[in-house]
Parts: C-alpha cells; structure tokens; sequence
C-alpha cells in the first residue's frame, strides 16, 4: 500500500495543553456526531461545528461528505457542501467555531496532514474522533495556521455536558 495514503499514522504531537480554551458540546450533540462518524466507517467522516454566539460553545454541527481520493486515511470537504453551508450560515447568523472528523483506526491525535483538509484560512478548533477503541474517544484542537509545515494544532480542554 502507498505509505502516503497513510496519513493519519503519522501523527503530530500536539504543543502544551491551553488551560483557558474549552471547547463545550452538549451530550446529544456530541453523541449525534458520533454516530455521523461511525455511520461512515471504515472511512474518515467530517464536518462544521457551529455556533451564532463568539462562545466556544457548540449549538449544532453540519455533515459534510468526505471528497478525499484515499477516504480511510484523510479528508477533505466536498466543496459544494461547504459553500451551500457557508451561505445557509450567513443567512442564520451562525458561524463556523470548528471542525471536526474521524479517525476510524488510530489516536485522536492530529496528523501532520489534518490542518491541510480544511478550507478557510484562520484558526479554528478542531474536534476529533478516534474509532481504535470500541468506545470512541473524542479530543479538541486549536488549529493556529502558519507557512506550511507550521501550521500549530494545541489540545484544549473539551467539556462534554
Ligand atoms: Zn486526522
């Protein structure tokens, strides 16, 4: 197999934990995004976490199909999906506070690739999802963008209420 398909085994260790970021998700949701994943194993589902306030506080999330040539191992949002969302945001007031996707086989830990599936350029919170235990495991990101290689993905605290 082509070791470059293998994206999300090479993972990035994340930079010293932010004890004043957190990400809030309210359990329903959370457990809604879940099954979103785990409804698109074996391959890497993604989508939007949204919010109509500046708070870090998730309010609904959006799936968008995952359009990557080597879907198992990366993502990559379908560009239709995205700029239908986009639009549907702006006439809602709602933004877009993160990402999320999947790891349907490794740690919920960013790859050094994960920041390059994303569209937008500012910094973001990334959620992920890890399917290597039968229980899924969830972390949160703040993805600070740079040159490429530097973009800086810092686990942040995730508060699932
Ligand atoms: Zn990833």
């Amino acid at each position: 197999m082509n070791p470059s398909s293998h994206r999300d085994s090479e993972p990035v260790v994340p930079a010293a934990t932010s004890n004043e970021m957190k990400l809030t998700i309210s359990h329903d949701i959370y457990i809604s995004i879940a099954a979103h994943c785990e409804s698109d194993l074996p391959n890497e589902a993604c989508g939007l976490l949204i919010s109509s306030r500046s708070s870090l506080a998730v309010e609904r999330f959006i799936p968008i199909p995952n359009r990557h040539p080597q879907p198992r191992h990366s993502f990559s949002f379908d560009p239709m999906a995205w700029t239908s969302a986009i639009y549907e945001l702006d006439r809602l007031g709602q933004k877009v506070i993160g990402y999320y996707h999947s790891h349907p086989s490794t740690p919920a830990i960013p790859s050094v690739y994960d920041a390059a599936g994303l569209p937008g350029s500012g910094s973001a919170l990334m959620l992920i999802l890890s399917f290597a235990s039968p229980i899924p495991e969830a972390r949160a990101y703040q993805l600070t963008r740079g040159a490429y290689p530097d973009t800086i993905l810092s686990e942040i605290n995730l508060i699932i209420d």
